[in-house]
């Protein structure tokens, strides 16, 4: 094994343990949240030292890196399933590319892209290419920075009925990320995200929002306490340099 492989070897099980005592401090299960390895900054020799580690869920955020990355694991003999989500502002022009590639969509921003990304899916699913609706998540820009994207929790409150009637998406969660620099507002911005989820559940209980993704490199304990069920983790799971406090 690689320096470099026993190195993230090492990390995961550090991470896996702080996910775990988080989890167990609030009161939920182990299995309660999956760890996601955000490998937009890393190559394919990372990724495949990440899967001997033990991850199988990676995310990337820009179109190109996500099918370069399938491209560059699909010559691998002998792979475990993984699964790759798309975290990053995506574009119209690029929905094509990860329809049906990203198992998840994080980053479904607006209206305007919720809608997009379902007339493609509809029209790929008419055509047989695409066997069900995209599963997406909402963003929210729950800390209302102005250089965060999302939908403001208003704008999702009012347009709710609206994303229900889109067929070619499957809305499974909410997805959001806190500023950062500061655990204490990081925290209120995780206890806002779940705080929406569950007022519109309860206004709409047909809707399935299951899914929490939230809490980055240096707030996901934070995250798990306050209800995520995925941490999306870049630097902590492949800079053996950054370090975990
Ligand atoms: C880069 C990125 C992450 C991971 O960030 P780290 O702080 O390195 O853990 C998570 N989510 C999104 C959307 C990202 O772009």
């Amino acid at each position: 094994m690689s320096g470099y492989e026993e190195q993230i070897k090492r990390r995961r099980e550090e991470i896996v343990a702080r996910v775990e005592a988080a989890l167990e401090r609030s009161g939920r299960s182990h299995d309660a949240a999956r760890i996601m390895a955000v490998s937009k900054t890393v190559d394919v020799p990372e990724v495949l030292a990440a899967i001997s580690a033990g991850y199988r869920l990676f995310g990337e955020n820009r179109p190109q890196e996500l099918v370069r990355k399938l491209e560059g694991l699909a010559g691998e003999a002998n792979l475990p399933e993984v699964r790759f989500d798309m975290i990053g502002n995506l574009q119209t022009n690029k929905i094509n590319a990860v329809l049906g590639r990203a198992c998840c969509i994080h980053s479904i921003s607006s209206l305007h892209l919720a809608r997009a990304v379902s007339s493609r899916a509809e029209r790929r699913m008419a055509s047989g290419e695409l066997a069900a609706a995209q599963d997406v998540l909402l963003e929210v820009n729950v800390s209302g920075e102005a250089s965060k994207s999302g939908f403001s929790p208003d704008e999702l409150r009012a347009g709710l009925d609206e994303l229900r009637s889109y067929r070619g998406i499957h809305v499974i969660g909410l997805m959001t990320m806190a500023p950062q620099g500061d655990k204490n507002i990081a925290r209120k911005t995780f206890v806002g995200l779940r705080e929406l989820r569950d007022e519109l559940v309860a206004r709409c209980p047909e809707l399935e929002l299951g899914e929490l993704s939230c809490g980055m490199s240096e707030d996901f304990e934070e995250a798990l306490e306050e209800g995520s069920t995925l941490v999306r983790l870049g630097r902590v799971v492949f800079s053996p340099s950054f370090e975990l406090k």
